[in-house]
C-alpha cells in the first residue's frame, strides 16, 4: 500500500494539527479525513463514479442489449476496475453498495484490486430524491436514517469518502429558497455524519442542465446555490479540509445556445471562486450530461484559465468516462480489451484536462448524454 494513513488504525492519533485545525467537534479522525481528501484531490488524478444504482445501471445495460443481473454488473465492474494503466489516473472510484462487497471472478475485494493501484474506494450513501412537498417538483435526497452505521460499517469494508447527490433545477420560480435550504441541509448533515465516521463527504449539489436558461443564469444560481451549502456545513461544524465538492459546471441550458470551454470555464470558476472557500483541498466536477469530449475540454479550459484557484480541479464523471466503453463492451468478455483501451483513453484525457494539458486527441466522442431530469 503506497498511503501508510491508508492502515487500519492510522486514524486514531489525535494530532495537534487536527485539533488546532478544527476545534467545533471531537473529531478524532480530522488528521485522516484531511489526508483523505488531499489525496483524492491529487493533481492528475480524478475520480470514476461507478456508482449507479441496481435500477440505473440497469437502464444502461438495457441500452446495449445486456440483462441486469448480478453477474454481469460484476462483469462490467471487473473490467473498469482492472483496466490495465487507468489507475495511475485515478485517485478515486465510487461504487453502489453491492459493487463494494464485489470481487473480480480470481476472488480478489474490488476494494483490494484498487487499493494495490493507489485509488480509494468512495461510496454512494444517499437513497434517492423525493419531491418537496408544494412545490413544483423540486426534490430533497433521502438516506440519513441508520446513516452513522451503514457509514461505520463501509469504512470496515475499506470505503474512505462518500457521495450524496442533492439535486436541483432551474425553472421560472426555481430553485425555490426552500429547495436550496432543504438540500444545503441534507448535504451538511449527511458530510457530518460521514466525517464522525471516517468517510470524508463528496458535496454534491447538481443543478440540472434542462432548460432553456443562458450561462448568466445557471451562474447565478449555482452562486446561490454553493453559498447556501457552505453556510450550513460551517453551521454543522463540517471540517471543510476533509470534504470534497462535485457540482455542475456553469453551462447554458441544455435547450439555449451553446457557448465556447473559454466562457463555461470563466463563468465556472468565477461562481467557485465567489463561493467555495479555499480550505476545500479539491473541486471534482460531475459531468451532468455532457458528451465525453466536452466534459474533457471544457475541465482543460477551466485549468488553462489564469486566474485564482485555490483548489484542484478535477472529474468524477460517470456518463463521459463511461459510454463509449460500455458500447465497446456489449457484454461480451471477448470485448474486455477493447472496451478497456477506451476507459484508458478517457481516464488519460482528463487527466490531462485537469492539468490543463489536453491536447483534443483522445480519439472519438460519445455525442450528447443529456437525459431530462436524470435520475441516478
Ligand atoms: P455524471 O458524470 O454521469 O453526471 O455523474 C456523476 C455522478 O456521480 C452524479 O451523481
Amino acid at each position: 500500500m503506497s498511503s501508510p494513513y491508508w492502515g487500519k488504525h492510522a486514524g486514531k492519533r489525535n494530532s495537534n494539527l487536527a485539533k488546532g485545525a478544527h476545534q467545533k467537534h471531537a473529531c478524532w479522525k480530522c488528521d485522516e479525513l484531511i489526508r483523505t481528501a488531499k489525496y483524492i484531490a491529487t493533481p492528475g488524478k480524478g475520480i470514476l463514479a461507478a456508482d449507479e444504482s441496481t435500477s440505473t445501471i440497469g437502464k444502461r445495460m438495457t441500452s446495449i442489449n445486456v440483462e441486469n443481473t448480478e453477474g454481469n454488473r460484476q462483469a462490467l465492474r471487473e473490467m473498469l476496475f482492472t483496466a490495465p494503466g487507468t489507475h495511475q489516473f485515478l485517485s478515486g472510484v465510487l461504487m453502489y453498495e453491492e459493487t463494494l462487497y464485489q470481487k473480480t471472478l480470481a476472488g480478489k475485494p474490488f476494494v483490494k484490486v484498487l487499493e494495490e493501484g493507489g485509488v480509494m474506494t468512495g461510496i454512494k450513501v444517499d437513497t434517492g430524491t423525493i419531491e418537496l412537498a408544494g412545490t413544483n417538483g423540486e426534490t430533497t435526497t433521502q438516506g440519513h436514517d441508520g446513516l452513522a452505521d451503514r457509514c461505520k460499517k463501509y469504512y470496515e469494508a475499506g470505503a474512505r469518502f462518500a457521495k450524496w447527490r442533492a439535486v436541483l433545477k432551474i425553472g421560472h420560480k426555481e430553485p425555490s429558497q426552500l429547495g436550496i435550504d432543504q438540500n444545503a441541509q441534507g448535504l451538511a448533515r449527511y458530510s457530518i455524519i460521514c466525517q464522525e465516521n471516517g468517510l470524508v463527504p463528496i458535496v454534491e449539489p447538481e443543478i440540472l442542465v434542462d432548460g432553456s436558461h443562458d450561462i448568466r443564469k445557471c451562474a447565478e444560481v449555482t452562486e446561490r446555490v454553493l453559498a447556501a451549502c457552505y453556510k450550513a456545513l460551517n453551521e454543522q461544524h463540517v471540517l471543510l479540509e476533509g470534504t470534497l465538492l462535485k457540482p455542475n459546471m456553469v453551462t447554458p441550458g441544455s435547450d439555449a445556445p451553446k457557448v465556447s470551454p473559454e466562457i463555461i470555464a470563466k463563468f465556472t470558476v468565477r461562481a467557485l471562486q465567489r463561493t467555495v472557500p479555499p480550505a476545500v483541498p479539491g473541486i471534482m466536477f460531475l459531468s451532468g450530461g455532457q458528451s465525453e469530449e466536452e466534459a474533457t475540454i471544457n475541465l482543460n479550459a477551466m485549468n488553462s484559465l489564469q486566474t485564482l484557484k485555490p483548489w484542484t480541479l478535477s472529474f468524477s464523471y460517470g456518463r463521459a468516462l463511461q459510454q463509449t466503453v460500455l458500447k465497446t463492451w456489449a457484454g461480451e468478455k471477448k470485448n474486455w480489451a477493447a472496451a478497456q483501451r477506451v476507459l484508458f483513453a478517457r481516464c488519460k484525457a482528463n487527466s490531462e484536462a485537469s492539468l490543463g494539458r489536453y491536447k483534443g486527441d483522445s480519439g472519438g466522442d460519445s455525442g450528447s448524454l443529456h437525459v431530462a431530469n436524470y435520475k441516478y
